[in-house]
């Protein structure tokens, strides 16, 4: 039995429940509020029509440091993404393989793909040694610029910019202006030399839940939203007020601000998802899709279905397709441009896709423009409360997880 309050977390997404998991570990009693049904924040899967449904296309980095230490791989089954892409670029699909992960493979499609020049790929191998130089927390110190400039800087020819660079790692920042600071460029591209591109095999979500596992059930209460912190109290929406002997808090950026009545941060990155069902897929191996060109609304497209088989009912497949073009973004009519834009991709088989479901996300990642957000310290005090989440380093799972860990540290300490 504890006689003192618990420690109260609030937030019950992959920073909170990292947070937990060290704090029980340390053996003191805490309490996770979670504003939603289910734990997991904005790393979650939707059963729907016997497939599952990723709440937003997402992938787990394996060459993450924290998801390393912190995660089970082998407990996920993590099923991997070929390392490359397949463009889509005048016509035709360009295939785009890592040649340093699949050195036949590569060196094969790059001879044969249309995109980059000879010098194009010395400059990847310049970048990839680049950023695997050093320490994580070195990439995160380098002379900080948009990741556009950088890849001018780098000598990239505009064809491989435009064609890779911007559906590429526009669908990691979730922006294809590419304003991103060029920390998280060569931290991303580190990650990606470094490891696989996978995801559990029943969906994201068997990441929170692994989280989730290594707190007392006892300690997790869904449905509450937090109207009031302060260092010893938080007010629920329903008037309760629960006591605690210090309060954390690992809510998003936005929310975070509005609750230490603070100005709102740069504005989070929007992105839409569109998942559709069909019974044969449009591609055969479990590769992203790449836009390639500046025009319609896909950034990239992906057949999860081909990477777990588990996704999807027997006999059908999952399409999911990402839109973070700002122009589209708002759209009303997405589904049936993005369709069209299908149908150019792979003809007449798209007349018998059926929309199963889409998730307009208004805060998937924070503002990642410039070094504020990209400091490595990852938790923080403010007004007697201890603040985290992806926010206060970079939005991804890797920082989530860091960041819960650094705040039970600072409590720890
Ligand atoms: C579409 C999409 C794609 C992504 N792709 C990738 C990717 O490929 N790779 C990668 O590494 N990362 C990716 N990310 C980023 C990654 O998912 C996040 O960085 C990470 O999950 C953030 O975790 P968090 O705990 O900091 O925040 P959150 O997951 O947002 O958790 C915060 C929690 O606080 C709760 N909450 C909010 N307000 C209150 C309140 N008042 N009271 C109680 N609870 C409250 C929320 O419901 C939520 O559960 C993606 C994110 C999205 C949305």
């Amino acid at each position: 039995m504890h006689p003192d309050p618990p420690i109260i977390i609030v937030g019950g997404g992959l920073a909170g429940l990292s947070c937990a998991r060290h704090l029980v570990e340390a053996g003191h009693p805490v309490l996770v509020l979670e504003r939603d049904d289910e734990f997991g924040g904005r790393v979650r899967t939707d059963t729907f029509d016997g497939f599952q449904l990723d709440r937003g296309f997402q992938v787990l980095q394996t060459a993450y440091p924290e998801a390393q230490q912190q995660l089970d791989y082998e407990a996920l089954d993590l099923k991997s993404y070929t390392p490359g892409a397949l463009i889509y670029k005048s016509g035709r699909f360009h295939r785009f393989i890592d040649p340093w992960r699949r050195p036949w493979d590569g060196i094969w499609s790059g001879l044969r793909s249309g995109i980059g020049t000879f010098g194009d790929r010395l400059r990847v191998a310049n970048l990839r040694a680049k950023c695997k130089r050093g320490e994580i927390d070195d990439l995160f110190a380098i002379p900080e610029q948009s990741t556009w400039n950088s890849l001018v800087e780098f000598g990239f020819s505009s064809e491989m910019i435009e064609s890779f660079f911007r559906p590429f790692l526009g669908g990691v920042f979730l922006e294809r202006e590419l304003k991103t600071s060029n920390r998280m460029m060569m931290f991303v591209f580190r990650m990606f030399s470094q490891g696989d591109v996978a995801i559990p095999a029943r969906g994201m979500q068997a990441i929170s839940q692994q989280m989730m596992s290594r707190v007392p059930a006892d300690s997790l209460r869904a449905g509450c939203y937090a109207k009031r912190v302060s260092e010893n109290e938080v007010e629920l929406e329903n008037g309760e007020l629960i006591k605690a002997s210090r309060v954390i808090l690992a809510t998003p950026a936005h929310i975070t601000a509005e609750l230490l009545n603070r100005q709102p941060p740069g504005n989070s990155r929007r992105v839409r998802c569109l998942y559709f069902s069909c019974q044969r897929p449009p591609i055969s191996e479990p590769i992203l899709v790449l836009n390639g060109e500046a025009d319609g609304p896909i950034n990239n497209l992906s057949v999860p279905s081909i990477v777990s088989s588990e996704l999807a009912p027997i006999g059908r497949h999952l399409v999911s397709v990402s839109v973070i073009d700002k122009k589209y973004v708002g759209d009303r009519q997405l589904e049936s441009i993005v369709i069209k834009q299908c149908e150019l991709w792979f003809g007449e088989q798209v007349h018998d896709w059926k929309l199963l479901k889409q998730y307009d996300i208004r805060h998937a990642l924070p503002d990642q423009f410039s070094g504020i957000n990209l400091q490595t310290g990852h938790a923080s005090m403010k007004n007697g409360l201890i603040i985290c989440g992806d926010h206060l380093g970079h939005g991804s799972i890797q920082s989530a997880l860091k960041s819960g860990r650094r705040a039970a540290e600072i409590i720890l300490a």
